[in-house]
């Protein structure tokens, strides 16, 4: 059985992540979402909160778990088991830094690869941070996000 890793802060998830979860788990028997919570960032959404988006979205996909993880990566991977950690790329800006992370990943454990996803076209300008900043300004995010999630950022900007 292959288990696979999609580690981010997904704060919150968008439908270019959501892409990448749908082919991720038809390549692997069992994907786990594991969303990061010891960013440097500040998330706009807790960790519970960001969970519970992506279980909301991902409810139609049988074999994708979503958990929320700190510290390493790597030994939340281990600790699941995984054999390889998936990540996306949307355009030669991401490369970089994503090249140096998964190059750490291999030095910190050789046994775990990672995969990548060229973004699927139609979502390749769309961030997490894009999304937040168009609905700030009350612009249509609907093309960006699921419902469920477009409406908790819009609950939370509220009582901002
Ligand atoms: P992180 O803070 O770890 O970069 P993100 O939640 O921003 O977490 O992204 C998680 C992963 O998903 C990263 O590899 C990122 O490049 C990828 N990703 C984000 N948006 C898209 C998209 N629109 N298409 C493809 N991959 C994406």
């Amino acid at each position: 059985m292959t288990t696979a890793i999609y580690p981010g802060s997904f704060d919150p998830v968008t439908y270019g992540h959501l892409d990448v979860i749908r082919r991720a788990a038809r390549i692997s028997d069992r994907l786990v979402v594991g969303v990061l919570v010891n960013s440097e960032k500040v998330p706009m959404f807790s960790e519970e909160e960001r969970v519970e988006m992506i279980r909301e979205s991902v409810q139609d996909i049988p074999n994708v778990e979503v958990k929320s993880f700190s510290g390493l990566t790597v030994d939340f991977a281990r600790k699941e088991n995984a054999t390889f950690l998936v990540r996306g790329l949307r355009a030669v800006t991401d490369f970089e830094y994503e090249l140096q992370l998964a190059q750490i990943n291999q030095k910190l454990s050789p046994e775990i690869d990672t995969v990548f996803f060229t973004t699927n076209l139609k979502y390749a300008y769309l961030s997490s941070s894009i999304v937040k900043e168009v609905s700030r300004y009350r612009g249509d995010i609907s093309e960006f996000v699921p419902e469920n999630v477009a409406k908790r950022i819009y609950d939370k900007q509220k009582k901002e």
